[in-house]
Formats: structure tokens, sequence, C-alpha cells
């Protein structure tokens, strides 16, 4: 089953950056630039979460917020609000008015793709995997244990997020600059050298004493995770 998260965001390059990256974690995204034509998508249809820009054209984010509560099919409806910096009160309202959390902009997208999974994990259950599973390695992303062959990893918080980044589009190849935006976050500047420090650090702690090395170096290119190690033996 594929999540649906609907954006509600006027600021049309943080909406495609959102979208992106939603996408990319295997969401089916929607966006709506303005509040009104949002209130009037959602008595159509019900997404499973809801992102809800504060200042929009229509009606604000908080309004809809309040209408949706006040609303049978969108009661429950997981909502998280984005907010400008110094919105301290009308925060405070947002989640009086019924928000499930709240982030203030600018965030990092991680942070945000987490409070997402996290929502939907309380929420919507059974829309979300926790298990991501390629040949003997098996992530668990809510306990962040790692097992090959059944056997516990050890790996550090950078090198388990670039491991369940890789794994969750097996096959694709991500450049260096991709996986710094998906793993480190777009608002974090560190050296792309950075990326295959870690790569390094996350090869020596899935391969030890192995053969089969789950992850594909594409010269010029980036890494991936290997669609081939699914189905071959350790
Ligand atoms: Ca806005």
């Amino acid at each position: 089953m594929t999540p649906r998260v609907m954006i509600v965001e006027d600021e049309e390059a943080l909406a495609l950056l959102l979208r992106y990256n939603l996408e990319a974690e295997g969401y089916s995204v929607e966006a709506v630039p303005r509040g009104d034509d949002a209130e009037t998508r959602l008595k159509e249809t019900t997404p499973d979460l809801l992102l809800l820009d504060w200042m929009l054209p229509g009606i604000s984010g908080i309004e809809l917020c309040r209408r949706l509560r006040a609303r049978e099919t969108t009661r429950t409806l997981p909502i998280i609000m984005l907010t400008a910096r110094g919105e301290e009160q009308e925060r405070i309202r947002g989640l009086a008015t019924g928000a499930d959390d709240y982030v203030v902009k600018p965030f990092s997208v991680p942070e945000l793709m987490a409070r997402v999974r996290a929502i939907l994990r309380r929420s919507r259950p059974e829309v979300i995997a926790s298990l991501l599973r390629a040949g003997d390695i098996e992530l668990d992303r809510e306990t962040h244990r790692v097992r090959r062959s059944g056997r516990e990893l050890r790996l550090g918080p950078t090198e388990f997020r670039l491991l369940e980044f890789l794994m969750k589009s097996p096959g694709r190849v991500f450049s260096r600059e991709q996986l710094l935006d998906g793993v480190w976050g777009r608002d974090v500047y560190v050296d792309e050298r950075t990326v295959d420090v870690h790569i390094g650090r996350l090869r020596k702690a899935v391969n030890r004493g192995r053969v089969k090395d789950p992850i594909r170096t594409v010269r010029g290119s980036g890494y991936a995770f290997d669609d081939q190690f699914a189905g071959a033996a350790n």
C-alpha cells in the first residue's frame, strides 16, 4: 500500500523539494498551493497525512486545520504544520487547533521525513513498512537495528541512515550531492568527500569477513544499493 501525502504550500520551490523527497521515500504525493483549493480537494479525497503551511492564499493553514478537525472524514487526519520562525504564538494556537506536529522553517528535510514516518506509524501502521530486507540484510527502521544473516551489525547513526536511504531504492544510483541532501539534509554544509568516508565505514561494518558487497560504487556517478544483491547468496 502506498501512503498518500498531500502538501499544501504556496512556496513552489519548497513544495517541489518536499515532493521530491517524499516520492523518493515511496509516498504518493499531491501538492496544492492554495488553502481554499486544498479544502475543496480534501472533500473529494482524504490522504494519509497532510503537510500544511501556515501562511497560504485563500484560507490560512490554521483556519483550514480548524475546519478539517470539525469535519467527520478529516477529524483524525494526521497534520504536520509548517511554520515560519517567530510564530510562536501561532504555533501554540496550531497545536490547540488540532495539528499533530509542527516544524519551523527552514527545517531539515531528513528530520521532517522522520516525523512523517513516526506519525504515520502511529496513525496508519498498515501503510508504513518498518522492515527493509535485501538478501541476507535486514534493516528495522523502528528499532534502528541492522542484521546480516541474523547477526546484528554495529552501525553509527550516519551509516544507518545511509544504508536505509540506499536500501529504499535498490539499484538506483545516487550522486554524492543527492546522498548529502537525503541523508545529511540540505541545510548542512559538508564536503562531498564526507560521503566517501561514511560509505567506507558502512562497507566495513556490513561486510566484515564477507565476500559479497551490497554497496556498488559507480565510477563518476556515485553509489547504489546493488539490486543484484537481493537475489545473491552471501
Ligand atoms: Ca506560505
